[in-house]
């Protein structure tokens, strides 16, 4: 059996280790650190809780139209 030499993927897994970059404004970060400011920090969580509201609103949505067009289905089947 052999094995083809894997150093092409380290080196790429090295480089995506190496460094990451804010989540907000771009700017590169320690790979232990997702935004470079406290201040980042706090945009993001307002930021993922205005999405959260947003995905909700939309599954509201979402659910009233299919009920209701469930029962616009209901209505028109014969008997
Ligand atoms: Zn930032």
């Amino acid at each position: 059996m052999t094995q083809k030499p894997k150093k092409r993927k380290e080196v790429e897994a090295v480089d995506v280790l190496d460094h990451r970059h804010c989540e907000i404004c771009g700017r590169v970060v320690p790979p232990n650190e997702k935004y470079c400011s406290p201040k980042c920090e706090e945009k993001a969580v307002k930021e993922r809780k205005s999405m959260e509201r947003f995905r909700k609103i939309w599954i509201a949505i979402l659910v009233a139209f299919t009920i209701f067009m469930i029962v616009q289905i209901l209505l028109r089947l014969p008997g």
